[in-house]
């Protein structure tokens, strides 16, 4: 048997979370908007029209490409990528061709423990096109997509199996999320795959014909399309018919198998040439330097942090770092206590695991982080202990939508920590008990518990067992 190996890269086409469209200042939320009723002369294409770079576009191409380790050369322009589709009222889209907005970045990626770099090839500014829905009797379309802001974010091949391309796919939303370039919101179209397929015989390191896989709006289609095409190209190979030439295949969810399109297209079959109407766009290091400095921490720093600074183990900092919103959440809560691991355990082992027993996303969750923090801090100053935290108090916070402080008192759980009252209480039991502290004070161990106990049953169980414990051993 031949052991094959799969390359794979992926080119992921991003909406930019801007106001305004790419070129012109049509809304860019055209979510349940009529469709056609969001489109101008600009992004028409009508005769005459004058596209205007939307700076807050750039700007935030920019973040991401900073984000994605990329060098931002100081000059790049805007090119017209021309071809034919109904779906593209200009007859042809503003891309970038030789001259990106940004180059050479890379990201690292974390499958099973293992820690992988992938390069990025370069993320380039273009317009989005229309959308086309396929009905019987005909196709209909819908203009308001078009001229959307996209940043086209190409992998280098450097990806060997489904998991790695899923991934890198998540990680890239992540990023693309942590820094606020885009929503990246699958759902509603606003982040797409391409992935390029090809195989060779393990330990060759030359690149062979591959199949493109066009337009997989899911993480679970990139990952079962990776697979199909694989496997369907190892037969051929088999068989003695190994792809030829370079392909562009569909991918149909229904049958789950890739289907064939056409030839790939080469850079000639665009014509592509620099956009008359724009201007070139330079970037200088003032710019650049403002920035950068608005490009937060990163997901893979927060491993690293969490890791160095938290002692967390990988499988709790994978959870809380999976999007911005989880690990905000956690990082309120550790700003507010003083043992992180707490709320970990709090948070991980309590809170998402019952949220993800009822299917609500943390976004919805009953308790804020807030609320859990303090929750929390009730447990480390000793009002009430860990297991009526995690139990009896919990439970009520979450289904009664209740605080923390509230429940405690009026359900009486405090254990009595005031220190005042509980030397009152331990002073009383030492007056009404001379023989057994006598003998505690000749050394006999036993008498002690006897006394902590009397200290206990004096304060009906109220009373914080640590404290008992050292003022007693404090005033005998
Ligand atoms: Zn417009
Ligand atoms: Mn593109």
């Amino acid at each position: 048997m031949t052991e094959f190996e799969t390359v794979i890269g992926i080119e992921i086409h991003a909406q930019i979370a801007t106001k305004t469209k790419m070129f012109c200042r049509c809304d860019n939320d055209s979510f349940d908007k009529e469709p056609n009723s969001n489109v101008c002369e600009i992004c028409m294409g009508f005769p005459g029209q004058l596209p205007v770079v939307n700076d807050e576009a750039v700007q935030k191409g920019i973040k991401a490409s900073l984000a994605l380790n990329c060098n931002i050369p100081e000059y790049s322009k805007f090119d017209r990528k021309n071809y034919f589709y109904p779906d593209l009222p200009k007859g042809f889209q503003i891309s970038q061709f030789d001259k990106p907005l940004a180059e050479k970045g890379w990201i690292e990626i974390d499958v099973d423990g293992k820690i992988k770099r992938i390069n990025i090839t370069r993320l380039h500014l273009e317009d989005d096109a229309g959308k086309l829905t396929h009905v019987p009797g005909g196709t209909l379309i819908d203009y308001n997509r078009a001229g959307t802001p996209l940043m086209e974010i190409v992998s280098e091949p450097d990806m060997r199996s489904s998991q790695e391309a899923m991934a890198y796919a998540k990680e890239i939303q992540n990023i693309l999320r942590f820094c606020g370039s885009s929503d990246a919101d699958m759902e509603k179209g606003m982040m797409r795959f391409d992935a390029s397929v090809s195989i060779r015989t393990k330990g060759e390191s030359k690149l062979y014909n591959r199949a493109e896989i066009k337009n997989l709006n899911s993480f679970r289609s990139l990952g079962a399309a990776i697979e199909y095409e694989s496997e369907r190209q190892m037969n051929l190979w088999q068989d003695g018919n190994p792809l030829t030439k370079d392909i562009t295949v569909g991918w149909a969810d229904d049958t789950q198998k890739t289907y064939f399109l056409r030839d790939k297209e080469g850079f000639d079959d665009y014509r592509f040439f620099p956009e008359p109407d724009i201007p070139p766009l330079l970037v200088n290091k003032e710019d650049l330097e403002v920035i950068a400095a608005s490009v937060p921490e990163m997901p893979a720093q927060k491993r690293k942090r969490y890791k160095k600074d938290f002692q967390l183990l990988p499988d709790d900092i994978r959870i809380l770092t999976s999007d911005l919103y989880t690990a905000q959440y956690f990082e309120k809560i550790v700003s507010m206590i003083e043992d992180p691991k707490k709320a970990v355990s709090f948070m991980n082992t309590i809170l998402l695991k019952r949220l993800k027993e009822e299917q609500i996303s943390l976004k919805e969750s009953p308790i804020s982080a807030e609320d859990l923090g303090r929750l929390i801090q009730l447990v480390e100053s000793g009002d009430i202990s860990n297991n009526q935290a995690k139990g009896e108090v919990f439970d009520v916070m979450y289904e009664e939508r209740k605080n923390a402080d509230d429940i405690v008192r009026d359900r009486g759980l405090q254990v009595v920590s005031n220190k005042d009252v509980i030397e009152d209480i331990c002073k009383k039991v030492i007056e009404g008990n001379p023989g057994p502290v006598e003998d505690f004070r000749s050394g006999k161990g036993k008498a002690f518990g006897f006394l902590v106990g009397q200290v206990m049953k004096e304060s009906k169980g109220q009373a914080n067992p640590k404290i008992v414990n050292e003022i007693l051993k404090r005033i005998i």
